[in-house]
């Protein structure tokens, strides 16, 4: 069977395929031909999973999945969120993102934190979604220099690094979207 990944991120796309049935082949967009932006324009982390995941059901009629993911903040109300990316503006800068983040939280005793996957799945005519939370703290500095995005001021609960500091493999473990991955694979290892 052939799956779609909504995505065209090449990292992504082959640490999924190395941990899927073989009997599924994931496909990238490029791999079916969709060149164009897919619109990011929900207000919630489900809602763009889902928007993405059904824009290539109905442009392509083909099964597919796609993912999306935020950093919610409790002490801001779990901002960024679904603005994640751009937290700090349209030029999607990690450091940027960091730095803003921090002031706003500058003074503050509650810096607990969490990110989400979410991971909508549309199969033949069914919906399913799966999702990974990790529960964390963001510190007062960055640390670290593996990852992207916030990793370098996020700390997982229970750790001591940030998750810039650890290796690809121990944060795919404890990770959000290794959770969510993780619950999209037992899925379609059953069917
Ligand atoms: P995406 O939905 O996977 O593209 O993630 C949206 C944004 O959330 C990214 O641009 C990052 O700013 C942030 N983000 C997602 N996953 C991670 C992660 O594993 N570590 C740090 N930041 C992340």
């Amino acid at each position: 069977m052939k799956l779609v990944f909504a995505s065209n991120n090449k990292n992504k796309i082959q640490e999924i395929q190395a941990l899927i049935p073989n009997s599924i082949q994931i496909l990238s967009l490029e791999d079916i031909g969709c060149t164009e932006d897919i619109p990011e324009t929900a207000t919630t982390i489900e809602g763009n999973a889902i928007l993405k995941a059904n824009y290539v059901k109905e442009k392509f009629g083909l099964n597919c999945f796609a993912d999306d993911t935020g950093l919610e903040v409790e002490a801001l109300h779990g901002a960024p969120g679904v603005y994640s990316a751009r937290y700090a503006g349209e030029q999607k800068d990690a450091n940027d993102n960091m730095d803003k983040l921090l002031v706003e939280l500058k003074g503050k005793s509650n810096r607990k934190a969490n990110f989400k996957t979410v991971i909508a799945l549309n199969l033949e005519n069914k919906q399913e979604l799966f999702t990974g939370i990790v529960n964390g703290t963001i510190i007062t500095e960055k640390i670290g220099t593996n990852g992207f995005g916030y990793d370098p001021i996020f700390v997982a609960e229970n750790y001591k690094k940030t998750f810039a500091e650890l290796s690809m493999q121990e944060k795919a473990t404890i990770s959000h979207r290794g959770i969510a991955v993780q619950k999209l694979i037992e899925f379609l290892n059953k069917i």
